[in-house]
């Protein structure tokens, strides 16, 4: 298959990088290298955010309607190329075809979103105690934004983030995961052909030391990330002691909540969903199941069944639900995880692993469930995996599910199951995550409302819906006497 050129987009142009030798792979079949070329260089990032930093006052002046109205063109690109960017996304990062495509179409809809957003309210007017006065609370742009994205949703993740920023009147210094950076190129391509100003968005590829550059950068404004946990809080850490404002989605552990009166065909459904997409890579997906012990037995019986039908495979054929995992650090991060728990748990659903020349050396993992031990969980309990396996624990009671869900450091996302109302009610009450489902997978989010963890899983402001403009945007209180 075609290898692409790997390059970065700075100052409107298409350049090769000065920095490291960058080799893409696809993860279903690691022979075949997706794009190949240097990576972008400590040069490369300083020739960025000069651009940006140029481009800046000129954007921030451009009317709301016209910065807008390049996002709605960018849609209809990235839309017309749904079918052929979503192929490139299952080949690049190994999420089901059916998955890929269906992302793709979501950034679309993502930059439409944030196009109509801001020509709604953008500040307020209020009375003044003093007479023949008004007092205006308005809203400027930040500056030049650095963003730094993750692997796993490799074009909606920078739309959520990049619409925002840009129709708000900020200029962008962006370096997408070092594994997708075809799908990177596709998007700014987009912005570019939809007439993006040159030097308003600059996407510099590459592996951390390029997210390090941009951080360490004197002209970054701002900083959101979306990432793990630790590489999330040592950037805060950067920022906070120089001041400069950081958002950060962050990592998960998120719990499914099978209730006493659960209706068993949804929960066993929805939690193989949430915890084996896009092989239970996602930030919401789910990796902790609670079942009330009157039900767990059925329960186990079911998911079990469901799980040891899914069908593992190339991203790309048709008929696959779990694609591989990105890469083989994460394959044999996962397998090691899988290898301890066969010792330290009971086994419910756990095949053997894949050898080296099954799958034509794919990094696939079988979805695996395990319930694990009381009186020592561990890791499968309390670490991100990033993977298709799944800890069980039973409970007496929906209060010690509801402190079990809660017996976590990170406080993404949940789903609970339950045909009764009060209970239901209860949980949204007692349960302390940013997104909470009732009868539905752990996973997922919608763009035109706001999204985000708590604890451990975010830092900073919410993204999406309305709330993606507090952290593009400071607001300015005007005194108005005339
Ligand atoms: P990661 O933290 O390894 O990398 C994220 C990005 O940061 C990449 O572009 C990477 O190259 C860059 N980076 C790594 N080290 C850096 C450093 N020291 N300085 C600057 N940049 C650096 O995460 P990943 O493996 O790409 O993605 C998976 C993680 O992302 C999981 O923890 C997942 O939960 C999290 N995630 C969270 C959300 C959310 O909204 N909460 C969404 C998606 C993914």
């Amino acid at each position: 298959m075609t290898v692409i050129a790997l390059h970065h987009f700075i100052d409107g142009t298409w350049v090769e990088g000065g920095g490291e030798p960058l080799v893409d792979v696809n993860p279903s079949s690691p022979r075949d290298v997706v794009a190949e070329g240097p990576g972008a260089s400590r040069a490369d990032v300083d020739r960025a955010f000069a651009a940006a930093r140029t481009a800046f006052d000129g954007w921030r002046r451009t009317p709301a309607r016209a910065r807008a109205a390049i996002l709605l063109r960018a849609a209809d690109i990235i839309e017309a190329h749904r079918e052929a960017w979503g192929r490139e996304l299952a080949r690049e990062e190994g999420k089901t075809l059916v998955e890929a495509i269906a992302e793709t179409g979501h950034a679309a809809n993502i930059l439409r979103f944030h196009a109509q957003e801001v020509e709604r309210q953008s500040g307020g007017v209020f009375e003044s105690p003093s007479p023949g006065e008004r007092i205006l609370v308005i809203r400027r742009p930040v500056g030049v934004v650095g963003a730094i994205t993750p692997f796993n949703f490799p074009i909606s993740i920078p739309a959520w983030k990049l619409a925002p920023a840009l129709v708000w009147g900020n200029t962008v210094v962006w370096k997408a995961a070092t594994s997708v950076p075809v799908l990177a190129m596709r998007f700014a391509g987009a912005l570019e052909q939809a007439g993006l100003p040159r030097g308003v968005l600059n996407l510099v590829n590459g592996t951390a030391a390029v997210g390090e550059a941009i951080v360490a950068h004197a002209d970054v404004d701002a900083v959101t990330f979306t990432g793990s946990t630790n590489v999330g809080r040592s950037i805060a850490a950067q920022l906070a002691t120089r001041g400069i404002p950081f958002q950060g989605e962050l990592g998960g552990k998120n719990a499914s909540l099978v209730l006493a009166d659960a209706d068993l065909d949804v929960a066993v459904e929805q939690v193989a969903i949430g915890a084996f997409r896009a092989a239970g890579q996602k930030c919401t997906a789910t990796s902790r199941v609670i079942v009330h012990e009157a039900v767990a037995d059925e329960f186990l019986r079911r998911l079990a069944a469901r799980t040891e039908r899914m069908v593992v495979g190339d991203a790309q054929a048709e008929g696959v639900e779990v694609g591989p995992v990105i890469d083989r650090a994460a394959r044999d991060r996962v397998a090691a995880a899988i290898a301890l728990a066969r010792t330290t748990a009971t086994v419910v659903v756990a095949p053997e692993p894949y050898g080296p020349d099954e799958l034509d050396g794919g990094y696939f993992i079988a979805p695996s469930i395990f319930e694990l031990n009381e009186d020592d969980p561990g890791e499968l309990w309390t670490e991100e995996l990033f993977g298709p396996v799944i800890g069980i624990r039973r409970v007496p009671s929906t209060d010690a599910g509801v402190a079990l869900v809660n017996d976590s450091a990170y406080g993404l996302s949940v789903a609970v199951f339950t045909t009764g109302l009060a209970d239901a009610l209860k949980v949204i009450e007692d349960i302390s995550v940013g997104v909470v489902h009732v009868n539905s997978a752990s996973a997922g989010a919608d763009l035109h409302v706001p999204f985000g963890g708590s604890r451990a899983s975010a830092l900073g402001p919410k993204e999406q819906g309305a709330a993606a403009r507090e952290f593009f945007t400071e607001t300015g209180t005007v005194y108005l006497r005339g």
